[in-house]
């Protein structure tokens, strides 16, 4: 598609067990080159596994990811070789995601000899470029992943995922496991790689505390559904959907003296494998009303780049933020 990533996986359905779980629900979503992305929402809101969608890491029950014009589903086994190696994950834990038993220079350095014929001096000199790439050192190849701490071996699994020279980097929570002191060191990595390398980025997130200074735009999730899709500064200034507002008033405020009085957010979220009718997040919403218990809201597409799947979001938004609520 010229300058623009399409990609776009409809009914998702995933089979596990007897009830089909409805991991991602017939979400339409365009991944625009160059940008970084946020998918956000509670576990099992469907984020990682709508990541791991657009990286043909899983097959859609339904529907179709297109990338730079073409549609993966119709792609032969040696094609979609070339095209994964475009699209590359960087793991939750970087512990669980490495070999132990490999040292550096081959947990980097496969990609490379699986897609490159490299000779081997070559594929050393690359992984040593790589590791000073992401901040580590040349002599940290010898090594093996338990010597690391772990803001180094999530450099390590990054290192890895570039080594295919991809166009597109998935963090699937990639900081959500480390230090909080280490969290932003690992950040300010991939907004580096990604100017360096023209990469484009797909950032899965729990919360927004960690996206919203390095995203351009963010998808709110739930139950399988994006209810949310904006500019980053327009979500934070002024959420439209009842659960972004959740979301945001649960992010720690820093000044304690401006606190508002917060209201928890009743209940827990569904089971996927039965979402409530309407809209799915009636359960949960302050401002639910009979038609949301019946009818789906469509997600509505506003001027300003925004997408908002509520049938009140223009009531809510004139009252105001009205009572703050929170997810616990
Ligand atoms: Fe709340 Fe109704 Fe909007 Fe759903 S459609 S978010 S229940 S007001
Ligand atoms: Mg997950």
């Amino acid at each position: 598609h010229g300058l623009t990533k399409h990609f776009t996986a409809n009914r998702g359905f995933l089979q596990r067990a007897a009830a089909p779980v409805r991991a991602v629900d017939d979400v339409s979503l365009t991944v625009r080159r160059g940008e970084t992305l946020a998918l956000v929402g509670e576990s099992g809101s469907g984020k990682s596994t709508l990541g791991r969608l657009l990286l043909n890491l899983l097959e859609p029950t339904a529907g179709d990811v297109i990338y730079e014009g073409r549609n993966l589903g119709n792609l032969s086994a040696q094609e979609l070789r070339k095209v994964r190696q475009d699209l590359q994950i960087i793991f939750q834990d970087p512990f669980a995601s490495l070999n132990p038993r490999m040292n550096v220079q081959r947990i980097v350095g496969e990609p490379i000899w699986l897609h490159d014929a490299a000779a081997r001096s070559e594929r050393e000199d690359r992984v040593a470029e790589l590791l000073r790439t992401v901040g580590l050192a040349p002599e940290h190849a010898e090594r093996y992943p338990h010597e690391f701490s772990g803001g180094q071996r999530q450099r390590i699994g990054i290192a890895r995922a570039l080594a295919s020279r991809p166009k597109l980097l998935l963090g699937d929570e990639p900081v959500s496991a480390l230090d909080v002191s280490v969290q932003a060191q690992v950040v300010n990595l991939l907004e580096d790689l990604k100017q360096q390398f023209g990469l484009t980025l797909v950032i899965v997130a729990h919360g927004l505390a960690v996206i919203r200074h390095m995203s351009d735009r963010v998808a709110v999730m739930y139950l399988g559904e994006i209810v949310e899709l904006a500019p980053v500064d327009a979500l934070f200034e002024q959420p439209l959907h009842p659960y972004t507002q959740a979301l945001i008033d649960s992010v720690p405020v820093s000044h304690p003296k401006d606190r508002r009085e917060r209201q928890v957010l009743g209940g827990d979220m569904p089971s996927p494998s039965a979402p409530p009718p309407g809209c799915r997040f009636h359960t949960r919403c302050p401002h639910a009303r009979p038609l949301c218990r019946e009818n789906q809201p469509v997600f509505e597409r506003l001027p300003d780049d925004r997408q908002v799947a509520c049938h009140f979001w223009r009531e809510i938004a004139s009252a105001g933020s009205g009572s703050p609520i929170v997810v616990t």
